[in-house]
């Protein structure tokens, strides 16, 4: 006798769900043009109509452990042929934000980054805590000297404590998060692995360098510009980070370095083009593609944050060069402000995406179900 499955829908789920922007997902009849449509679908087991299903049904635990709603790359192709307008490319984005919070270790920073209404709550804390520890120190005023010098309003001993330990702290959620996710994933789908996780995860890497997904995608192809932009933007103020660093540790060089330095070439180019990736990417989302598409506020919050950090990073640099002292060290604390919440909130904010989506394509490629 063949064995029942019982399936109980989580109803709270679903709501979840459809608040954060998956509303239509009740509108799909399966009938899986989605699924024949979807150019990173494989064919054994394709997606996203199996998704879609599982979404009606509040499948939470087994949504939080595909695979699959990785290998989406949100190009809406999907979207433009769905016969009934249940957008799934924007179903299974609003699905990689719940596995986010789901996972999200500890669950309360989950809860606050993720959802768009506790932005403010969010940046409340770096803004509170940089205070009371200017306050604490007596730093809380406008330095006297002529020269603008930052690290004579906000040491860079205080700077280094609070971020150092702040991103350990959420580095080592980070992973737990990950490991727990990558458990889940290779437990619940069973698959044997016909690859080894070095090679599949160099694969995955170099084809996240040349952003080769993205050339799939038809309604969202100019996506790719200003993604690439945005990727190498972030990698580029890395590099600068660890080189500021060793200048302020090794030549003892420090700020302000002037902008003759190859560094500041760096940083101030990664900043331009992070402010063109941005601007870009909100060009594609709200231009007409003549396909019906939403964007989840937590994915605007997310444009926004970073849109903020590059302009408030670009207006430190202008304002202290101009010499007006009384803006520029406010803007400083603003900027700080801004850097803390793109860093140390990465592990629940939309950059936690790189740490999923690695580990997810990677699993395909060592079960042999990635297409690319
Ligand atoms: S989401 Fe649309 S295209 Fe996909 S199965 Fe449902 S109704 Fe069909
Ligand atoms: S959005 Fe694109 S990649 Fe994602 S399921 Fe739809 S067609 Fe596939």
């Amino acid at each position: 006798m063949p064995e029942n499955t019982v399936i109980t829908p989580d109803i709270q789920f679903v709501r979840e769900l459809k608040e954060a922007g998956g509303d239509t997902l009740k509108k799909c009849y399966q009938c899986a043009t989605c699924s024949v449509v979807c150019p990173m679908s494989p064919d054994n087991k394709p997606f996203p109509r199996k998704e879609m299903i599982m979404a009606q049904w509040g499948m939470r635990e087994e949504l939080s452990a595909d695979p699959d709603i990785w290998l989406c790359h949100n190009c809406n192709d999907c979207s433009k042929y769905c016969p009934r307008g249940a957008r799934p490319g924007d179903v299974l984005s609003v699905m990689r934000q719940k596995v986010i919070k789901e996972n999200a270790v500890p669950g309360f920073m989950g809860n606050i980054v993720t959802d768009p209404k506790k932005t403010l709550v969010a940046l409340a804390i770096p803004f509170v805590l940089f205070l009371v520890v200017l306050g604490l120190t007596g730093h809380l005023k406008i330095p006297s000297g002529e020269k603008i010098v930052y690290s004579e309003f906000f040491p860079i001993r205080y700077i280094e404590v609070i971020f150092i330990s702040a991103v350990a702290l959420t580095g080592i959620s980070y992973l737990i998060s990950l490991n727990g996710f990558w458990t889940k994933m290779s437990k619940q789908n069973g698959l044997s692995y016909t690859k080894g996780f070095v090679p599949a995860l160099t694969e995955t890497i170099v084809e996240f360098l040349t952003h080769k997904r993205f050339e799939k995608c038809e309604v969202n192809a100019d996506r790719k510009t200003g993604h690439l932009l945005v990727f190498y933007a972030f990698l580029g103020l890395l590099i600068t980070t660890i080189w500021i660093t060793y200048y302020y540790y090794v030549p003892k060089i420090h700020s302000p370095i002037p902008l003759s330095d190859p560094m500041k070439w760096l940083a101030n180019l990664s900043a331009l083009a992070l402010i063109a990736g941005v601007l870009i990417l909100i060009y594609n989302r709200t231009k007409d593609k003549g396909v019906d598409t939403k964007n989840s506020s937590f994915d605007w919050t997310f444009v926004v944050m970073i849109l903020l950090l590059a302009v408030t990073g670009i207006l430190t640099e202008l304002i202290r060069l101009a010499g007006i002292a009384s803006l520029a060290y406010p803007m400083y604390f603003i900027h700080l402000t801004f850097v803390f919440y793109t860093i140390v909130y990465f592990p629940y904010s939309k950059l936690a995406h790189m740490g999923y989506r690695t580990l997810a394509i990677t699993y395909s490629k060592m079960t042999g179900r990635d297409v690319m």
